[in-house]
């Protein structure tokens, strides 16, 4: 029996995860449920998976939470309130198997708990991955903890690597990593017309339906930025092995050219529930809910390079991956920032590129040493990030 802790529940992975675990009560069990403030999902989901703890992150709603709990079926159900909490549950010595699936660098404290107690950690959070670099990975190999990717690309190149292979080794016979990206909605807008699009229109992905923070970053394609420094760490693999290929029917998940001239890929519809069930299940394989692949109706698969001039987010992520140190760290918290203000419709979709170009150019940068250093640089970059949006809305 797997036991589950699912960071982040009310979410479009947390929802999914759920979805996936419902269908086999005989193999796991859901100890710990965490949200920020969604007291209604929360509280329903306590009702349909009857875990021992429930983290609202705000205490009003944990308040909230925990009157509704009290007065239900479900009143065995330990609400618990605060970060703090997170990372706490997260670490249960009652829980082996962790999906780490809050939105940014929020996820990151918990993630790392979880790494450091041991347990299987199930990573669709890559902010948390990006911002700390190594010493996820560090904290993952020292503490005998597992990882395994829920980010659909990073889940088809693990799936695509030899059978033997473990994460975060060098894999033998690899010579590139192709990562495949959808384009997001604006692949074909006339350039000019990126001004004036709106937070409605950025969220709204062809193919994929997320949270609005990485639909966002799919429309920027910092997206496909961020996850070329995931695939970095991962697989152990320098960014100039990684080339980005963009594909916008979003059926190949991701491919990898070996030295003999195979490319191997994972294809199958666009639905989150086959890289978490492949995870959950993992080394086994489970029904997921996914409708089968009908290659007949996909017909055809194209793919091209991406556009630099439309999408400077990827070069920023691209250069950042090549220098290391801590502008990974400033790059995803300038992003963080930029996306938030984008969605508040303080500045404009193309602006998000400019608060973080000012970010890494603000943040003095170094090699980052412990997670201390890291959260400083964090809230250096934050802090750089809203000057330069206040300065571009005065
Ligand atoms: P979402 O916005 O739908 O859900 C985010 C979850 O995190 C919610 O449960 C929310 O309550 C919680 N949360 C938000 N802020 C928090 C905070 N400050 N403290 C604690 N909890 C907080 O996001 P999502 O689309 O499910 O994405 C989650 C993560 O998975 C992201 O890192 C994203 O990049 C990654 N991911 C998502 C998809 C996808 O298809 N949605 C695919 C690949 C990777
Ligand atoms: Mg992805």
């Amino acid at each position: 029996m797997k036991t589950l802790c699912v960071l982040g529940s009310t979410g479009s992975i947390g929802v999914s995860t759920l979805d996936v675990v419902a269908r086999h009560p005989d193999k796991y069990r859901v100890v710990a449920l965490t949200a920020n403030k969604n007291v209604d999902d929360l509280y329903q989901q306590c009702l349909r998976h009857r875990p021992e703890y429930a983290v609202m992150v705000d205490a009003g709603a944990a308040s909230d939470l925990q009157s509704k709990i009290s007065a239900s079926s479900a009143d065995h159900v330990q609400v618990l309130s605060g970060a703090e909490a997170l990372a706490k549950v997260a670490s249960l010595p009652d829980v082996n198997t962790v999906m780490a699936a809050i939105v940014g660098a929020a996820g990151l404290l918990p993630t790392l708990a979880a790494a450091n107690a041991g347990h299987t950690v199930l990573l669709a959070n890559k902010e948390a991955l990006v911002m700390s670099g190594t010493l996820l990975m560090q904290a993952v190999a020292d503490n005998n903890a597992v990882l395994l990717p829920i980010d659909s690309e990073h889940n088809a190149i693990f799936q695509s690597m030899p059978a033997d292979y473990t994460i975060g080794q060098q894999a033998h016979g690899v010579r590139k990593i192709l990562l495949t990206a959808s384009g997001g909605p604006f692949r074909t807008l006339p350039i000019e017309k990126l001004d004036a699009v709106t937070p409605e229109q950025a969220v709204a992905h062809p193919n994929w339906d997320m949270g609005r923070k990485i639909s966002v970053d799919s429309a920027t394609m910092m997206n496909k930025g961020l996850e070329l420094i995931e695939a970095c760490l991962l697989f152990s693999m320098p960014a100039k092995a990684i080339q980005i290929v963009i594909h916008p029917q979003s059926v190949i998940h991701s491919m990898v050219d070996y030295d003999d001239g195979s490319v191997l890929a994972q294809l199958g519809n666009p639905d989150m529930r086959t890289p978490i069930a492949h995870s959950l299940a993992w080394p086994n394989r489970i029904d997921s809910g996914v409708e089968p692949l009908d290659i007949f109706q996909v017909k055809t698969l194209d793919f091209e390079p991406p556009d630099e001039a439309r999408f400077p987010c990827l070069k920023l992520a691209v250069d950042a991956a090549e220098l290391g140190g801590t502008r990974p760290t400033v790059l995803n918290a300038g992003n963080e920032v930029a996306v938030e203000a984008f969605l508040d419709s303080r500045i404009r979709f193309t602006d998000i590129p400019k608060v973080i170009e000012q970010c890494l150019s603000d943040v003095e940068q170094s090699m980052p040493d412990c997670i201390n250093s890291i959260l400083k640089v964090d809230a250096n970059a934050r802090d750089a990030a809203n000057e330069f949006i206040t300065h571009l809305t005065r």
